[in-house]
């Protein structure tokens, strides 16, 4: 059981840093569910991590769903009574309605402002909407600006493209010592928004990136694509290999300052919820842990009944909770290096546990064995937590009765996962304990 080199991992500043320059480099790509702009964010994640590239045609049949025709968008604007630009994508990808069909038109602003959408609340904000399955076009803006639009003709322009193309999605790979997978997924269309969900997209190529040249038990699947569309595309060709994905997490939200979250997988007890749970509570800061519910991101797929992999969320702010999400303020600014580079720590310390988890037997099961004749008592009155470890080791020989793993040891004695795992080590190198064949 070799887990994670954390000696070989980066400091959480320096990792959290090398992050931020990733999103900041993501962040002015404009990005559909299809397109261009999506290909090029797997291009330059190509160039950190070999990426397996596919494309579905549009029309392609994926359980319930077809894959949508393919989006473009060159320019939009929209011009004032005065001849003045009043919106231009050209300050923000946010401004047009993802999906809008193509236009070029004028007319008044009455019948313009069914076309226009902001957020009153936060007037300074420009909100993110799509119409991704019904045929629309629109313009997302401030507030601020819509109310001060004077009475008159308006001129729209939408140069945009929806045809038959294809839809892109990427998987890094990291063999592992086995064939069965960790999966990690998380979408990667959104347009210039940071945390939803470039962070997570940052996450997942960084730890593709120190994954790689370890030593691991399971292989690991890192799944860009687009929200919705690509699990249900991805897992519609995958079927008949899907008894491999032994544990998944989606990951997204992972750079605000919020605490770590975790969602539950639909089984609720399933390792991989057990394992994030208590890395989180393992890490003494604030957590929050939240039962299974069928909405939010790409857990949904996963979690269908048809399918039912043990896939959780492991989140900072929950998608959705924040007054940022979907929205111009979700910028480069929201999201922080140090909370990045919690997430990666985070994450790896998740995989640490599904790698080092094991059922134990204790190899002298009657009376305890006597731990001061192998040495193993030496470090008792030694310092501040001297006696902590040797409460590890007896747990450990007490629990290891072939029917209690490493996650249910730690768990049920309260002692951190590390203490657990390390005092097996221990037991094991003193031919004190082994794994359960
Ligand atoms: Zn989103």
């Amino acid at each position: 059981m070799a887990g994670i080199d954390f000696q070989a991992l980066p400091a959480a500043d320096d990792v959290g840093r090398d992050m931020h320059e990733l999103v900041r480099e993501l962040f002015p790509i404009c990005r559909s569910i299809t397109g261009n702009g999506l290909r090029r964010t797997l291009e330059l994640i190509g160039e950190r991590v070999p990426l397996e590239i596919s494309e579905v045609p549009s029309g392609t049949q994926v359980l319930d769903w077809t894959v949508p025709q393919e989006w473009n968008l060159d320019d939009a604007w929209i011009e004032g009574p005065d001849g003045e630009r009043v919106v231009d994508l050209r300050d923000s990808n946010l401004h047009v309605l993802g999906y809008s069909v193509p236009v070029r038109e004028r007319l008044p602003l009455t019948a313009l402002k069914e076309h226009l959408f902001s957020l009153p609340e936060h007037p300074d904000w420009i909100p993110f909407r799509n119409s991704y399955y019904s045929p629309n076009w629109g313009f997302c803006l401030q507030h601020r600006r819509l109310v001060t639009l004077p009475e008159g003709e308006y001129e729209v322009c939408i140069d945009s493209t929806l045809e038959d193309g294809s839809l892109t999605y990427g998987e890094a790979f990291v063999r592992g010592e086995t064939e069965d997978e960790v999966l990690v997924s998380g979408y990667a269309d959104h347009p210039s928004m940071a945390n939803d969900n470039l962070s997570g997209v940052a996450l997942m190529t960084t730890l593709a990136q120190h994954l790689a040249g370890m030593r691991l038990r399971y292989s690991y699947r890192f799944l860009f694509s687009p929200g919705t569309i690509g699990p249900i595309t991805w897992l519609a060709r995958n079927e008949e290999r899907l008894g491999r994905v032994k544990h998944g997490l989606v990951c997204l939200c992972v750079g605000d300052s919020g605490p770590l979250t975790y969602k539950k997988s639909r089984r609720s007890d399933a390792e991989v919820d057990r394992a994030a749970r208590l890395v989180l509570r393992d890490s003494g800061e604030p957590f929050e842990v939240h039962e299974w519910e069928p909405w939010g991101g790409d857990e949904r797929q996963f979690n269908s009944p048809g399918f039912d992999l043990p896939v959780g969320t492991l989140t900072r702010s929950a998608p959705g909770s924040f007054p940022e999400y979907h929205t111009s303020a979700d910028d480069l600014d929201f999201v922080r290096p140090e909370a990045l580079g919690a997430s990666f720590h985070a994450y790896m310390s998740v995989f640490d546990v599904l790698e080092t988890n094991a059922t134990y037997v204790n190899l002298s099961p009657k009376g305890e064995p006597q731990l001061g004749r192998r040495g193993l008592y030496r470090s008792m009155g030694a310092g501040p937590d001297a006696g902590v470890d040797e409460f590890a080791l007896l747990w450990v020989l007490n629990l290891a009765d072939g029917e209690h793993t490493l996650v249910d040891m730690a768990e049920r004695s309260g002692l951190r996962y590390a203490q657990v795992r390390d005092a097996a080590r221990t037991l094991e190198a003193h031919a004190l304990l082994e794994v359960r064949a």
